[in-house]
């Protein structure tokens, strides 16, 4: 998941999701208008506004605290996090690996909800001593939006569906009676596909009573946590099968690449319709200079195609193309997916070695997963 990088805290960069943005200003604004003139209707409207953007700026930091205290539990229990992302409804730590066991999954996974309900109990004291001061009153408020929210966030992470906390606790639990990683996750994300399936339906319910907010957010929570059950269970599957499996041992060795010197017209001829292949890579006598798509090919007008070359035509190579034998089917998955591209060159000291496509990768997937049912 791209997102915008800000700052790093414990070796970890911390990245925001473009729609924290939206998210953010949706977040002032009720707050700004609904939330705190309710309770608070003697103070002004740029009282309300400041109350607003505090409000929704502490709860950006709310979450990162609750991200941060799995990464750090993570971090002593001895597994690197690379990146913490924050969107919508929380963050994602990238873990560079999965948990070898389902005790450390159970400390990673409730160390975040504790920290909430922590800072809930910080916020709620402190709201609590500053309230019967007059001066005070305006932070007396936002503590105690900061207290309910922090509440929320332990609240709704601990719903028992698979990724979310409450998911991994739940996952952690089978793990450990049946030993099995597989079933655990195939159990809680199961369960957490259906309470993302009730949530909906609780939203629909409250829309046709008439609470079009309140349902509008459940609808998305429910869509989201249904759609993050599907991804979670799809990468355990997925990472399981393509362990320890190199690159050089899934590469076709005879790869086809094209000459860049060669007019387009030649290209179309000789090697999309006789190769039928979409994507290759370009050589410049062993050497690998670039990469040449079907895409790039229908960009140039066809009157062209007896004069431009595909040097001209092709996307330069850059590290991000190019796979190392000794790397991890896995990663070379991952780069595909970032890159776009469907077919990446095996590349050893310059030379092109190989190649892996798309195809190759989830043939093999498809291979592995059927045979291990
Ligand atoms: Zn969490």
């Amino acid at each position: 998941m791209k997102g915008l990088r800000l700052f790093r805290i414990l070796g970890i960069q911390i990245s925001l999701n473009y729609t924290w943005f939206i998210v953010f200003g949706l977040i002032a604004w009720s707050l700004a208008s609904g939330y705190f003139p309710s309770r608070y209707p003697d103070l002004n409207r740029s009282a309300h506004w400041v109350m607003g953007f505090l409000g929704a700026f502490f709860l950006f930091l709310s979450v990162l605290v609750h991200e941060l205290t799995h990464s750090y539990i993570a971090k002593k229990e001895g597994i690197e996090v690379k990146e913490i992302t924050l969107f919508i409804f929380g963050g994602v730590s990238q873990l560079t690996k999965e948990p070898e066991d389902s005790k450390k999954e159970l400390k990673m996974a409730i160390g975040g909800p504790l920290s909430s309900l922590v800072l809930a109990l910080v916020f709620w004291i402190l709201s609590l001593t500053t309230r019967p001061s007059p001066n005070l009153r305006l932070f007396a408020g936002l503590l105690g939006y900061l207290a309910f929210i922090n509440l929320s966030l332990a609240i709704f992470n601990l719903i028992p569906g698979f990724p979310l906390d409450g998911g991994r606790v739940l996952r952690a639990i089978y793990w450990g009676k049946t030993g099995s990683l597989k079933k655990a996750t195939r159990i809680a994300s199961e369960t957490g596909k259906w309470i993302g399936v009730g949530i909906i339906l609780m939203g629909l319910f409250l829309i046709m009573m008439g609470n079009l907010i309140g349902g509008f957010w459940l609808v998305i929570i429910g869509i989201f946590l249904r759609s993050a059950a599907e991804g979670g269970l799809q990468q355990v599957v997925m990472k399981g099968a393509l362990e320890g499996v190199k690159v050089r041992a899934l590469m076709s060795r005879n790869m086809i690449s094209v000459p860049s010197s060669f007019h387009i017209n030649q290209l179309v001829e000789d090697y999309f319709l006789t190769h039928k292949h979409t994507t290759y890579p370009v050589t410049e006598g062993e050497r690998i200079i670039g990469i040449i798509t079907m895409k790039q090919v229908k960009e140039v007008p066809r009157n062209q195609w007896r004069e431009k070359t595909v040097r001209e035509v092709m996307r330069p190579i850059q590290e991000e193309m190019m796979l190392d034998p000794d790397g991890e089917a896995v990663d070379a998955l991952q780069k595909m997916i970032r890159t776009g591209e469907g077919l990446l060159p095996v590349v050893q000291d310059g030379k092109a070695i190989g190649m892996i496509t798309r195809k190759d990768i989830l043939t093999l997937l498809k291979i592995k997963t059927d045979l291990m049912e």
